[in-house]
């Protein structure tokens, strides 16, 4: 193996696991194994709860202020070594640099920024009613406890930071779980916190499968689950926190709607469409995969996408000129694919790009991993598979419409309702449709981008509760309100015969 074991994280130490289990952590660029990772027990997960609990009164009542400061210094550390921790994303997630090196630890650590700097300003302070001359209520909020933290594979390290900064700064303790397709992150992250003086016990890494990630999320020692993955699996994972009355923040799937209007500039509903569609190789929740384009722009935008596919580039990737990986594990590459072969064969749509054989161009050395090709179907209808499912890869599947009542309600016939987006030039029409659209992402004339102060989360089935933004920091805590009577007399029933 070409890169060091990787052991679980808890009371401020690496720690190998008891369950001598141990699995192996796939380059999807090569499809080779290139580290080995440990199993986390029922003990060990135990283990890391009860550090956490041990740590919990003293961090949730360091001020704000103080907390902040060593968050802050975490972000100075995950800002030096951006490159490196990039490098390792790419091997883990086969993403190319030039995205992990611009996007996925950046925009993790602003949001680590952002959370630092909101507690140290305000951001967990309470309210003062004044309930008559001489009563008072105040409301604080406080922190909740120990908190499970579930990630999904595609932003490995992003999806740490999202969940674990707010989780800290609000003064919890968190054991966190990545997916076991990349769990590379992980120690490095815990590392990089107790770097920064995070006290151990504060931050804890488990690694391991499914059934790792339901002994944690049901522990009895865990007061909050938030958990980031596919719908099927948060039902399960909300049903059994559910029963200890744990608070949960579900980010789930999506089949997002993105709509061209017909005044739409061709190039922009072009790029539009494809950042939507093609970043990170699809594997995006809140992809725009039902691209609506106007009847009457329908063989203008197939021509254009047609010549901009070229732009879609699957390089080695460290080159710095790749914009496209393969995707993450083969039993993903299987899955999409199937989708691919779906659509083309029971579906019927129109394979205007790409298909089921692996790209021409793979580059040399790298034909063994799971690289497929940037696909577009057109001619797709809303009853087809393809245009149903989430498929997590990178299918762009066109519809056309005729109205603009006719397209809010075919776009909203989903039970999902993670993101939605509308093109066009007249702003008063756009900011109308996105107010008939049953997502709780939107975009107007722009694709994908999540900055920390933008509270983001899914409507229906794509999830529960927001991350980021202000209103992010209030999944973290819980409020006790405290009625103070000053006036020296009990209010009582009971005082006279
Ligand atoms: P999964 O639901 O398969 O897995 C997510 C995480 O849950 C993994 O760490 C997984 O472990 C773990 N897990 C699996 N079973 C259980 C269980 N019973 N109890 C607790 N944890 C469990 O999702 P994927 O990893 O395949 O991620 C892709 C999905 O994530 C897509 O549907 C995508 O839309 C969604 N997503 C949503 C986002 C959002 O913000 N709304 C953002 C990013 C992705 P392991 O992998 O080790 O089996």
């Amino acid at each position: 193996m070409s890169y060091p074991a990787q052991k679980l994280y808890y009371d401020g130490k690496v720690q190998p696991a008891t369950s001598g289990k141990t699995f192996k952590t796939i380059d999807p660029s090569t499809a080779k194994p290139f580290a080995e990772v440990h199993t986390a027990s029922p003990a060990d997960i135990d283990a890391a709860i009860s550090s956490a609990r041990k740590a919990f009164p003293s961090w949730s009542q360091t001020p704000p202020i103080a907390r902040s400061r060593i968050l802050l210094k975490a972000v100075e550390l995950l800002r030096s070594r951006n490159d490196e921790i990039a490098k390792i994303e790419t091997r883990d997630t086969g993403k190319p640099f030039s995205e992990t090196s611009t996007v996925d630890v950046i925009t993790g650590t602003d949001v680590l920024e952002y959370f630092a700097n909101l507690v140290a300003s305000g951001g967990l302070n309470g309210e003062t009613t004044q309930l008559r001359p001489d009563a008072w209520i105040y409301t604080k909020k406080e922190a909740l406890g120990v908190c499970a933290g579930i990630g999904a594979w595609n932003y490995p390290l992003q999806i740490a930071l999202w969940k674990s900064a707010p989780c800290l700064a609000a003064g919890n303790c968190m054991v966190y779980k990545p997916s076991e397709v990349t769990p590379l992150h992980g120690q490095i992250l815990a590392q990089i916190y107790a770097e920064a003086g995070i006290p151990p016990g504060v931050f804890n890494i488990v690694h391991g499968d499914g059934a790792v990630g339901g002994y944690l999320t049901s522990h009895p020692g865990i007061a909050k689950v938030s958990f980031t993955g596919q719908v099927s699996t948060g039902q399960k994972v909300a049903a059994s926190a559910a029963g200890g009355m744990k608070y949960v923040t579900m980010e789930l799937g999506g089949k997002s709607p993105l709509i061209i209007l017909p005044d739409t500039d061709l190039e922009s509903a072009v790029d539009g469409a494809m950042m939507a569609n093609f970043f990170s190789t699809g594997q995006v929740c809140t992809n725009g995969t039902r691209v609506f384009v106007h009847k009457s722009m329908k063989a203008a935008f197939e021509k254009r996408l047609l010549e901009k596919m070229e732009c879609v580039r699957a390089l080695e990737p460290m080159d710095a000129n790749s914009n496209f990986g393969p995707l993450v594990s083969e039993a993903h590459y299987k899955k999409v694919l199937s989708y691919i072969k779906h659509g083309v064969e029971n579906d019927e749509a129109k394979l205007l790009y790409g298909g089921f054989s692996k790209p021409k161009k793979i580059p040399s050395g790298y034909e063994n991993g799971f690289w497929v090709q940037p696909t577009v179907f057109t001619d797709c209808t809303d009853s087809m598979k393809i245009t149903t499912e989430e498929i997590f890869g990178p299918v762009l599947c066109i519809l056309t419409y005729d109205t603009v009542d006719e397209v809010v309600q075919r776009a909203n016939n989903t039970k999902l309702g993670l993101a939605a987006g509308v093109f066009g030039k007249d702003l008063n029409k756009c900011h109308e449709i996105i107010g008939k659209l049953e997502a709780g992402i939107t975009w107007v004339n722009t694709w994908g981008e999540s900055p920390a102060e933008m509270s983001v989360g899914g409507w229906k089935l794509s999830g529960v509760g927001v991350e980021n933004g202000r209103r992010g920091l209030n999944a973290w805590v819980r409020e006790r309100s405290t009625l103070v009577e000053g006036s020296g007399v009990v209010g009582t029933v009971f005082a006279k015969l």
